[in-house]
Order: C-alpha cells, then sequence, then structure tokens
C-alpha cells in the first residue's frame, strides 16, 4: 500500500473543509476524498461544531426536473462546467468553485439578512454531478432561448423546451427574476 505524502493528504483536508463550509454531507466527503471516517467526522465536528447527520443523501433525479430546481441546478452546472473544461479549477476544486460562485449568483439581490437554505444544496449539487457521471442526466439545448438545460438523459433534443421558456402556472412571481438570471449564464457560459 502506498503512503500518501503529507502534501497530498494537506490539500484532501483542504478540501473537505471546503466542502464541509459549503454543507457537505460526510457521505460526500468519503466519496471526494481519501481521509478516513474518523478524521472526516472530527473535521466536521470542528469546523461546524455540531456532529454531522446522519441518513440517506437524497437520491432522486426527478427533483432535477422540477421547475425551481432545475433552473438552480442548470446555474450551478453552467459554472462547474465552466470551470473543468477552460480553467485549472477541476473535478472535486470544481465543484467547489462552481458551487461557490452558483451561490453568489443565487443570492444576488437578496438583503443581506437572508440566511434561508439555498434551493440547490451542496450535496444536491455533488449528486447531480454523479448523474451526469452515469449517463441519467445531459443537457439540452432550448428550442426556443437556445439555453443548455439540464435534461433526463435520452431524451429527445430535437423539441426540447426549457423551464423559463414554458414555466409551470404555478411558477408566479419568481420567474421573471430566476428568467433574466439564468439566460445570462446560459449566454455566457
Ligand atoms: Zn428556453
Amino acid at each position: 500500500m502506498s503512503r500518501k505524502s503529507v502534501a497530498q493528504e494537506a490539500e484532501e483536508i483542504l478540501l473537505a473543509s471546503d466542502m464541509i463550509r459549503l454543507g457537505a454531507r460526510l457521505q460526500v466527503l468519503q466519496t471526494e476524498t481519501s481521509l478516513s471516517y474518523d478524521r472526516l467526522a472530527r473535521l466536521y465536528r470542528e469546523i461546524r461544531k455540531a456532529s454531522p447527520p446522519k441518513g440517506m443523501l437524497p437520491y432522486s433525479v426527478d427533483w432535477f426536473m422540477t421547475w425551481l430546481p432545475n433552473i438552480h441546478a442548470t446555474m450551478f452546472y453552467s459554472h462547474f462546467q465552466f470551470l473543468n473544461t477552460h480553467t485549472p479549477s477541476t473535478g472535486t476544486r470544481a465543484l467547489i468553485d462552481g458551487y461557490r460562485l452558483y451561490l453568489e449568483q443565487a443570492n444576488a439581490g437578496r438583503p443581506e439578512s437572508t440566511d434561508s437554505e439555498p434551493v440547490l444544496s451542496f450535496t444536491r449539487a455533488w449528486m447531480l454531478l454523479r448523474f451526469f457521471d452515469s449517463n441519467m442526466l445531459q443537457l439540452s439545448d432550448c428550442t426556443r432561448c437556445g439555453g443548455g438545460f439540464v435534461a433526463h438523459a435520452y431524451e429527445p433534443k430535437a423539441d426540447f423546451i426549457c423551464a423559463i421558456c414554458q414555466p409551470p402556472p404555478r411558477a408566479g412571481k419568481t420567474r421573471a427574476r430566476a428568467a433574466k438570471k439564468t439566460r445570462r449564464v446560459a449566454n455566457t457560459v
């Protein structure tokens, strides 16, 4: 068995710390680093001042297809994909940096005091990438606005219309604001 170098271990602790601050569950940390369960649990308690939550991870592809989650997932994925493809920030680092950009964007224009949970949690963002890796999700180009949106894999792309161009009637007031934001990302990234 090859021993990890100190530098490599330090890098993994740094990644794990960043992920814990962003709200990652322990299962995510175990997958993304080679640190032991005990060390990760200790790190978690040091940073969050609480024990890591137990229980299953949210495992649902369909969640990403509902209206608001789909728009948020698309915002995050656009950032991740750009970083992972065009910058030195790749893999787990691109997940962290992409999620930070998503948070900045999702919180833009909201009052400073708003500390409500983001629509897309860090663990969900991580799940999203797993679903892409296992070919359960893909980006489909909307035939109306041209933006790339998170969609079920193997869905016919020819007549795809995105959640912004065809929102459900209940989408209501948040619609215009979310549309403006996502279109900006979809077009620039
Ligand atoms: Zn569209």
